[in-house]
């Protein structure tokens, strides 16, 4: 093996995001299969439009731009709201972007008549979490001025949940959007789109408590990983295995459980502490703090513990694993949605793809 490699399973993401489309289609939502947690790495883009997501969402306008250039086309939608500096780009290669401030949508407006295109927004509506979005009561006063624009088509309302402040969605946050989506509707501005959230919406979907209206689920975590953070779940039928990080034993030795001499801090000014287990038996790792968020990464194997880590060593106990590990073994993690970002972003780890499940 030539470094720590992260194995991607395209089939599971396949089945994974088939599922979650067929889930989302009975209830009349469509659903954007969401890039960024990958980089947008074009397999795995394919492998989620092979399980028939609806259209394609990332964060990163240069997650896009590359997309754009490797042929998808798609309708893509920009997840997060627009710099100032960016309209030119967005209006060039986004369908879609979400949107929360008028000088921004009016920029994106001229942007969109300069280049003869119309550019369609989804405005943000903060219905609690606290990160992006126009506060409720607010709204209504938004879309009169940004139905005024040329350049613009307004195809609907969205909101963000779990994010910033961990706020669940419910039937009553979701139902904001819809209360407001009517409203409109008396004023003569009908809308397309009613985007309910990511994967934490999911939760609702399967209650059967999702308010009828939303019509759009923007789904990352939940296709990848198989798991819902913001609810604390695995979520049933879903694959929880799609990516396995392997990385490279470099040193394998008894040591005693706490260090010997004065403690200091640690290389990152953290005074460790340590229980006295006696000896163990231990792994070195070559990963580090500079390769992967590694608090985001849990072994496989059960029996196995993450003691440390530093910049670039990764210190294991492997005393009660299932299996002996010798120096040049590979070492197998599962990894969340914070080490997958990480991951796919870092220039240490390479992938390799299987085609596996059902
Ligand atoms: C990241 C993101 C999503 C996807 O969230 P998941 O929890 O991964 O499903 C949806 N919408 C916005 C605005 C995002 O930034």
């Amino acid at each position: 093996m030539n470094g720590s490699v992260l194995e991607v399973d395209l089939g599971k993401l396949s089945f994974n995001a088939a599922q979650v489309v067929e889930r989302c289609h009975a209830h009349g939502i469509e659903v954007l299969g969401v890039t960024k947690g990958f980089s947008a790495d074009p397999r795995i883009v394919a492998a989620l439009l092979a399980g028939g997501v609806d259209g394609l969402a990332d964060s990163r306008l240069e997650n896009i731009i590359e997309l754009r250039e490797c042929g998808f086309d798609q309708p893509i939608t920009l997840l997060r709201i627009p710099r100032l500096s960016d309209v030119a780009e967005v209006v060039r290669y986004v369908d879609t972007s979400v949107n929360s401030e008028f000088t921004v949508i009016q920029a994106l407006a001229q942007a969109a008549r300069e280049s003869g295109r119309v550019h369609n927004i989804i405005l943000m509506v903060d219905v609690g979490d606290l990160r992006e979005g126009v506060m409720a009561e607010n709204v209504i006063g938004a879309v009169k001025k940004i139905s005024l624009l040329k350049g613009i088509k307004l195809q609907g309302l969205g909101t963000n949940m779990g994010c910033f402040g961990g706020v669940l969605p419910s039937t009553e946050n979701l139902g904001i959007l819809v209360s407001l989506k009517n409203a409109l509707a008396s004023w003569g501005i009908k809308l397309d789109i009613i985007s309910g959230g990511g994967t934490s919406s999911l939760l609702l979907l399967e209650k059967g408590e999702i308010p009828a209206g939303i019509n759009q689920l923007r789904v990352g975590e939940g296709i990848l990983l198989g798991t819902d953070t913001t609810n604390n779940r695995k979520i049933p039928g879903l694959y929880d295995d799609a990516f396995t990080l392997y990385v490279e034993a470099i040193e394998v030795k008894a040591k005693p459980s706490v260090p010997i001499g004065d403690i200091g801090r640690d290389a990152f000014g953290n005074t460790p502490e340590f229980v006295d287990k006696g000896i163990r038996q231990r792994a070195i790792l070559a990963l580090g703090k500079q390769d992967v968020y590694i608090e985001g990464l849990t072994p496989v194997d059960a029996g196995m513990q993450i003691l440390g880590a530093s910049s670039d060593h990764l210190i294991m106990d492997i005393t009660d694993a299932s299996r002996a590990i010798k120096v040049g073994d590979e070492v197998a993690f599962r990894i969340n949605y914070a080490g997958l970002l990480s991951a796919c972003g870092s220039k240490y780890i390479s992938k390799r793809y299987k085609n596996g499940g059902r």
